[in-house]
């Protein structure tokens, strides 16, 4: 593993976000205790600028683990873990505009790697999941299949979910706080909430 030392402070640093991650797994496997000083990685993690991270500013958690898989890929791009990231975080959904009059079907496949749930009126994630399932209405929409104006419907599909869920939750309410999570690959495959039609793109 390449190293970068660089001094701060009079402190030595390896500027290196894989060594600083390693050395996080390696520490707590090995020691007994529940915490870890993750001074040397917010060095290693720079911001926007180039700078080592403010760990005193608060991100937004999802645009946190976007960026931070980014970085991770980037580094592992000319190894043989270039897939790590895609292998376990990687889900593909596909989002359907559906028409009601002539059957016109347009497919979108996009991939991500936190699943976005809407929690704002549901009593759990089974059901916010069923209502995107399915779907909602999109009024005046100018079919391409029948030229004409219909209320098409709009619905996302997951077409292969990762082994490991990233959820991001919307709007997160006490209620639903309070109600079981959805924490498994397994249990997705329980809510029948799949799609044979749309394939993930295909690796390159
Ligand atoms: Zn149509």
């Amino acid at each position: 593993m390449p190293t970068n030392m660089q001094e701060h402070k009079d402190k030595q640093y390896n500027d290196n976000l894989l060594y600083q991650l390693q050395s996080i797994f390696g520490f707590l496997d090995n020691t007994a205790r529940q915490a870890y000083d993750p001074t040397d990685l917010v060095w290693s993690y720079k911001d926007y600028d180039g700078k080592p991270t403010n760990s005193g500013i608060q991100m937004d958690a999802q645009e946190f683990v976007g960026r931070f898989f980014d970085k991770v890929e980037e580094s592992l791009k000319d190894t043989s873990q270039k897939y790590l990231i895609e292998d376990i975080f990687k889900g593909y959904s596909a989002s359907q505009l559906i028409c009601p009059s002539c059957g016109f079907n347009k497919t979108t496949i996009e991939n991500w790697t936190t699943l976005q749930v809407e929690v704002d009126g549901m009593s759990n994630m089974h059901e916010s999941l069923r209502k995107q399932l399915r779907g909602s209405i999109i009024s005046e929409y100018n079919c391409q299949g029948c030229k004409k104006s219909v209320d098409a419907t709009k619905r996302t599909l997951l077409t292969k979910t990762p082994n490991v869920i990233i959820v991001h939750l919307h709007a997160c309410s006490s209620a639903w706080r309070r109600s079981p999570t959805l924490r498994s690959t397994q249990a997705m495959n329980s809510l029948n909430f799949w799609t044979s039609t749309p394939t993930a793109s295909k690796r390159t």
